[in-house]
């Protein structure tokens, strides 16, 4: 794509960095991790030598939350988990920068009605994570301290202004509300417990399905817009109505208090409690796996060891691929077509470590902090940033601010420019918190550590519900799992896709 073209279709983030002598004021400390250099790894590769070889019964693709589910399943069998970042988690992964735990991907999950699916509760209470309350008729979380009470949950600052919710008050709004109330309990996860009458709504767009029920103003469409972008990836006109019906009314919202769970690490917490649980020996990072070959009697894959430049041949008799399927095309182009279809969103994640932990910070703002402060402004791929002092901390933890950004697909390309322009990306992301803070931020920022996620999130458009890739599949030993196989882009539908997988293998 010409970058003449590119600016019509850009997100303004991404356009900034295209102007051609865009100086930086200050020099930011900056990390920067990129999962879309494995296209150069894998080319890199074709020079390095097959130094061993391994046996096992089971070879896990991918160390997301849904390749690590499945090796909780299969924790007691002969397995291997090969993943290709030097970091566990996928789009759920964390880290640490001195004492202080950061997020590089989700950020929280919600307390589970007892309509959810019992394999993956059972999963997660296995893991000490959750536990039935008989009272509220729900799953909640143990670790309370990182619950987030209602009064830090959330402010919107809309175009300058600062208002307590994405959906404007009003007529529109109450209408909306009591429209996705009709739909309350009715919305389960994993969404393969769907009832097959909602399944109609899987074909039309969530935009569509409502102009059909009552007229929507534009500013309300770009509330919806903003909230559909924020978990599935695109706008209202993109997804589909059964995902946006899900997203409003998958919890009971409306009638009963339901509880918000975030660790300052963010969902890696719950990668973190697998990994506390699974053999160690077993689980490699900084590893691709780079082809599969079908055998007589199972399968032949060459790894990638991309810290010592060696190749590994393993013959396993099963694989459940947690990977995602768009590099199917490299890895066994067998099954690629099933997935073809799928859209993924990319997305970049920003912390900014600030240099003073959060008792120290009072002179960033008089106002309360909230823990998800959504932005909306003329830059539409920016949703808005956490705010580590509306969540739990130790003393020793600095403040961090995490923004997210949520590009369309087809500028996937053109973000190889943050990459090459990244001093420019950090203070263009600045300049959003600065309004917020209506103040400068630079003096304080200690660090900077910028993820980009070529393939981060399917986006449920009409259709993708329900597609799930396992029916078609080539091989019956070889099971796909992960959100990108007709699932939404959710934690518990990982967790269930891993144990269906491994379910199906048997
Ligand atoms: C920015 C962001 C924020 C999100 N926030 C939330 C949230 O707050 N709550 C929520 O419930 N969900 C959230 N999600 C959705 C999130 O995607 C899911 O919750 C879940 O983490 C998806 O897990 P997965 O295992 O299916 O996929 P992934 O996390 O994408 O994992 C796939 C893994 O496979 C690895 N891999 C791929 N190919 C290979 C290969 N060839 N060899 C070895 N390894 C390979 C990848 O490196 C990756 O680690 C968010 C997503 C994004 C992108």
């Amino acid at each position: 794509m010409k970058r003449r073209d590119f600016i019509h279709i850009s997100s303004l983030s991404l356009a900034a960095l295209l102007v051609e002598g865009c100086e930086v004021s200050e020099n930011f400390d900056i990390e920067f991790k990129n999962d879309m250099s494995v296209g150069h790894l894998a080319l890199e590769s074709l020079k390095y030598p097959i130094t061993h070889k391994l046996q096992t019964e089971y070879l896990i693709v991918g160390g997301g939350i849904a390749g690590m589910s499945a090796a909780f399943k299969l924790r007691d069998q002969d397995f291997r988990l090969f993943e290709l970042s030097d970091i566990l988690g996928g789009s759920s992964s964390g880290g640490v920068h001195g004492n202080t735990p950061l997020c590089h991907g989700a950020h929280y999950d919600l307390s589970y009605p007892s309509n959810y699916g019992k394999e993956a509760l059972q999963l997660l209470e296995e893991l000490g994570i959750i536990q039935y309350d008989q009272f509220s008729d729900s799953w909640k979380f143990n670790d309370k301290k990182y619950l987030i009470s209602k009064n830090k949950e959330s402010q919107t600052f809309a175009y300058g202004e600062f208002r307590h919710d994405v959906l404007p008050d009003g007529a529109e709004k109450v209408a909306f509300v009591e429209l996705m109330k009709s739909y309350s309990g009715k919305m389960p996860m994993p969404t393969r417990l769907i009832d097959e009458d909602f399944r109609k709504l899987n074909n039309v767009s969530f935009l569509q399905w409502l102009q059909q029920k009552f007229s929507i103003s534009e500013e309300f469409i770009e509330g919806l817009d903003y909230h559909m972008k924020d978990d599935y990836g695109a706008g209202a006109n993109t997804v589909s109505a059964l995902a946006g019906i899900h997203y409003f009314a998958c919890r009971p919202y409306y009638t009963k208090p339901v509880e918000l769970f975030s660790p300052p690490e963010g969902n890696y917490y719950f990668i973190k409690k697998i990994y506390d649980n699974l053999p160690k020996d077993r689980i490699a990072t900084a590893h691709l796996v780079k082809s599969i070959r079908e055998e007589v009697d199972g399968f032949e894959v060459e790894v990638v060891n991309a810290a010592e430049k060696t190749i590994a041949l393993v013959s396993c008799k099963k694989i459940i691929y947690a990977g995602h399927k768009h590099a199917l095309k490299y890895i066994f182009a067998k099954d690629y077509p099933i997935f073809q279809k799928t859209e993924y969103a990319p997305w970049v994640v920003v912390n900014f470590v600030l240099n003073s932990s959060w008792e120290n910070t009072a002179y960033l703002s008089d106002r309360q902090a909230f823990w998800q402060n959504e932005i909306i402004s003329e830059d539409k791929s920016l949703l808005g940033f956490v705010d580590s002092q509306a969540q739990f901390s130790t003393d020793e933890a600095k403040r961090v601010f995490t923004v997210y950004f949520c590009f369309k697909s087809e500028e996937r390309e053109m973000m190889s420019l943050i990459g090459e322009r990244k001093q420019v990306f950090v203070e263009q992301t600045l300049n959003h918190l600065e309004k917020y803070f209506d103040k400068s931020l630079k003096k304080y920022i200690a660090k900077v550590i910028i993820k980009q996620m070529g393939h981060a999130m399917p986006i449920p458009k009409p259709g993708y519900l329900f597609m799930d890739g396992n029916k078609l599949r080539s091989n019956k030993n070889l099971a796909y799992a992960g959100v990108d196989n007709g699932r939404l882009p959710l934690l518990f539908e990982a967790v269930d896709s891993g144990i269906s997988a491994v379910e199906l293998l048997k």
